[in-house]
């Protein structure tokens, strides 16, 4: 057994709950809800998911706004509007292929190559981030992706595919991370890239873009008004009503969400429009992204 995989058997992150499955749609629905979006909160949300929608086609015959709704708090909302897509077009059973599974919706080359891997143990290479700065420093690599893919598939175990990418996951999720313990890794004599890690992953992020927000909090008895989301940007979740402000905000507060560092300020003011009316219950059961429920709580007490 190689040093990687022997490093895997005792160190991978076994318990994971979608590493207990082969189940494609199983796998299929962690590896999108993992983009992009924290284990934790991935952990938080995998098993209700799957107690409401057990298969494709229960996906397929969701309601969208019960699908937002329970999608909450991943953020990155048009990733489940994309899978209900996907289940209903491929009639109740991910295809096998690799290029089959591309052509679905909100399907790309990684998770077409994870399901593959991970659900069928085809011999195909996975890149998603974590492996990218393994084999980027391991290799020493300073190209486009296009040059990770191929090192993937010429480094690739083809005796154990699936269990020799879990590991370069593992490996950099919790050893080859943005300041790697080179001493703790099963990669160490050979890698080329350990001098200088940093070289081959620039650890420094992409400024996100800083967006500021206004919203009305209006209230008639105990419901709160809100309204669709306008645009791509939550689509299909509700907001409050966005206004221009005339007065000073009754709250604040702070949100990243994808490309965007978010200020959101609450002004006890009127907006114009037609309006959908919540009231606590009912707030709790909407399409209401985390920005909204984080703006109402840092005013929870001017509320209800
Ligand atoms: S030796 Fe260090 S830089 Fe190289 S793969 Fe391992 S953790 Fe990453």
């Amino acid at each position: 057994m190689s040093l990687l995989l022997e490093w895997f058997a005792a160190h991978g992150r076994h318990d994971l709950p979608w590493r207990q499955t082969d189940d494609p749609y199983y796998i299929y629905v962690s590896e999108i809800m993992l983009q992009q979006t924290q284990v934790e909160r991935v952990l938080g949300k995998y098993s209700l998911f799957l107690e409401r929608y057990p298969t494709l086609a229960s996906l397929a015959a969701s309601d969208e706004e019960e699908l937002l709704a329970l999608w909450s708090g991943l953020g990155y909302y048009r990733r489940a509007l994309a899978m209900q897509a996907c289940a209903k077009e491929c009639g109740g059973e991910l295809p096998r292929s690799v290029t089959q599974l591309m052509k679905l919706p909100g399907i790309g080359r990684y998770t077409a190559h994870a399901i593959a891997s991970f659900a069928y143990g085809a011999s195909v290479p996975v890149v998603d981030v974590n492996i990218e700065r393994v084999l980027r420093r391991y290799f020493g690599l300073t190209g486009k992706q296009k040059e990770v893919w191929q090192k993937a598939e010429e480094f690739l175990d083809f005796a154990h595919p699936k269990e020799h990418n879990l590991a370069l996951m593992d490996l950099g999720a919790t050893v080859c991370t943005a300041l790697p313990k080179c001493e703790a890794c099963p990669l160490q004599n050979s890698c080329r890239g350990k001098e200088e890690p940093l070289r081959f992953w620039d650890k420094k992020r992409k400024e996100r873009e800083k967006l500021t927000l206004h919203f009305a909090l209006m209230r008639k008895g105990s419901k709160i008004a809100f309204a669709p989301s306008e645009g791509s940007m939550y689509r299909g979740m509700l907001l409050l009503p966005k206004i221009e402000p005339t007065t000073a905000p009754i709250a604040h507060t702070k949100h990243n969400y994808t490309k965007y560092n978010i200020d959101a300020y609450l002004y006890a003011e009127e907006a114009d429009g037609e309006f959908i009316w919540l009231d606590r219950d009912e707030i709790a059961s909407a399409p209401i992204p985390t920005l909204i429920t984080k703006l109402l709580r840092a005013a929870s007490s001017k509320l209800f």
